[in-house]
């Protein structure tokens, strides 16, 4: 199989000024894969340079007809190689081939989606006061810097890339060192799909070489970033010497809320998948789950029973359900909680270990813990692994302040079939998405992002295109 290897710039490949490379290791199998060269600061003042030369002399003032029709080609480009792009995604991060094509697919619908919103994103016409005509544009900013994490690689580079450019900016992405050739691949594929050169640059490379470089360059205008919560501040603070622009969508430790009226045996079934999926690696994973204390006891024996059945195994066989974690020092940082909460009493209903086969891959089993104390490590820090707490609730009233004390605010579901309850609880529950009766978090079409440390601004749906420009209000006299 080809990989890319090189920083992709101005349409074409092209070798760093640094001579770094970061070799990338199949976590299924601890075996290399490949090498991919780090961009050195140099090169980021050549790509945003460039992007924003790009920007000025085409995309910016492209007619939209002409950008809707580039972006429809890249989203079919992209469908047409959507086995290519998991085969990647599936070596470099060890993500289950189900899934991995399913992420790729979700890329091309992104593309779809801005390619056909370029010509129904509309200013208003406001009757002001003292009469005469006014009206807003949504104009572009220029150069978006756009940070992407390692556990939806393709999906989320698409996410951001795609709004930004229908807006009509020009886009630098710089993916996770760990997982750059999905991102790589979107530039070369969308250039070949005809996007013009320079309008989407990719620049593997280390946050802690180059990151900086990247969001103070003065010409980037907003830096839109998926990531840790520490990072993410980071960010927000050197941007705000010159008041870039920040959309920053950070860590989660989200609720999963089950009341004893709802469909609880069908919440318990399904419950495991989603905090399980992606092996835990997600911002959105509900980790912690709150069970009315009438159903705990059952719910918490279907909820171990549902999460011993899923498949754990090498990532190229469809039926995997659970692949390994994305590298050793992951799964290290998660064996740490579990270390942690032995250490505090809480009880281990499944899970604990490294499953016994293969005996290779930074595997780990999905873990079930019980009588977590609300101050330990567990309950409180997103985990990032395949971690789920299960506690029992009394209190409608008191289970909602416990929810609310997380200092994220991500996402969440709630289980009930009580209409008057569901608004109710839905309202009270301080995250930017939330789901009942379901554990989906992500849909094109609406914004996801989240309240308090959990981020800044939301990507998906007309509200991330919006987040991409500047608004103008224009007013002329009668
Ligand atoms: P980071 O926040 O360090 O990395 C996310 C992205 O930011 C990567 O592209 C990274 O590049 C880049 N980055 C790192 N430092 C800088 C910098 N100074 N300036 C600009 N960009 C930078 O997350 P990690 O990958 O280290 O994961 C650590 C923890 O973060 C996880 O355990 C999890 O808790 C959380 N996380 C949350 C995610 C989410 O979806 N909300 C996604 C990923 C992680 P590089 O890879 O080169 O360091």
């Amino acid at each position: 199989m080809k990989f890319p290897s090189k920083l992709f710039i101005n349409g074409d490949y092209h070798d760093s000024s640094s001579s770094r490379h970061t070799t990338l290791t199949n976590p299924a199998t601890e075996q290399a894969i490949t090498e991919v060269a780090s961009a050195h600061v140099t090169d980021v003042g050549i790509a945003v340079e460039s992007a924003h030369r790009a920007w000025e002399s085409s995309w910016r003032d492209l007619p939209p007809g002409k950008r809707t029709e580039i972006l429809f080609t890249v989203a079919r480009v992209l469908k047409e190689n959507v086995e290519q792009i998991a085969q990647l995604e599936m070596q470099n991060i060890g993500k289950p081939i189900t899934d991995a094509r399913d992420e790729a697919a979700l890329g091309a619908r992104v593309f779809e989606y801005y390619a056909g919103a370029i010509t129904k994103f509309c200013g208003q016409t406001i009757p002001v006061a003292r009469g005469g005509f006014d009206f807003t544009l949504r104009q572009p900013m220029g150069v978006v810097a756009a940070i992407a994490p390692w556990n939806f690689p393709f999906p989320i580079a698409c996410w951001k890339t795609a709004p930004a450019l229908a807006a009509g900016n020009c886009v630098v992405l710089k993916p996770a060192s760990l997982s750059p050739l999905t991102a790589l691949l979107l530039g070369e594929l969308a250039h070949n799909a005809g996007l013009p050169p320079g309008v989407l640059q990719v620049l593997p490379g280390w946050g802690s070489a180059m990151g900086d470089a990247l969001v103070t360059h003065p010409l980037v205008r907003k830096v839109s970033f998926t990531g840790s919560t520490t990072v993410g501040s980071q960010i927000m603070q050197l941007a705000a010497r010159d008041l870039k622009r920040v959309s920053l969508e950070l860590g989660g430790k989200s609720p999963n809320i089950i009341f004893a009226d709802a469909d609880w045996q069908k919440a318990a079934e399904t419950s495991p998948m989603s905090v399980f999926s992606n092996t835990g690696q997600d911002c959105c994973a509900r980790s912690r789950v709150f069970v009315e204390r009438s159903i705990y006891e059952p719910f918490v024996e279907k909820f171990v029973a549902a999460t011993e059945k899923l498949v754990i195994g090498s990532p190229n066989r469809p039926e995997t359900q659970l692949g390994p974690m994305v590298s050793a020092n992951q799964r290290a940082t998660v064996e740490e909680f579990l270390d942690d909460a032995r250490k505090h009493g809480s009880r281990i209903a499944c899970g604990g270990g490294r499953p016994a086969a293969p005996g290779w891959g930074y595997y780990l089993e999905p873990t079930v813990l019980l009588d977590v104390n609300k101050a330990d490590r567990c309950w409180r820090e997103e985990i990032f692994g395949p971690v789920a707490v299960i506690t029992p609730f009394d209190d409608e009233t008191q289970m909602l302040r416990d929810v609310n004390a997380s200092p994220y605010g991500l996402s969440g579901s709630l289980w009930t079939n009580d209409l008057r309850r569901a608004l109710r609880v839905a309202r009270a529950v301080e995250s930017g998405v939330l789901s009942i009766n379901s554990h989906s978090s992500v849909h094109v079409e609406a914004p996801f992002g989240g309240f308090k440390q959990s981020g800044i601004g939301r990507d998906l749906g007309m509200t991330a295109m919006e987040g991409y420009t500047e608004l103008k209000n224009v007013y002329v006299a009668e």
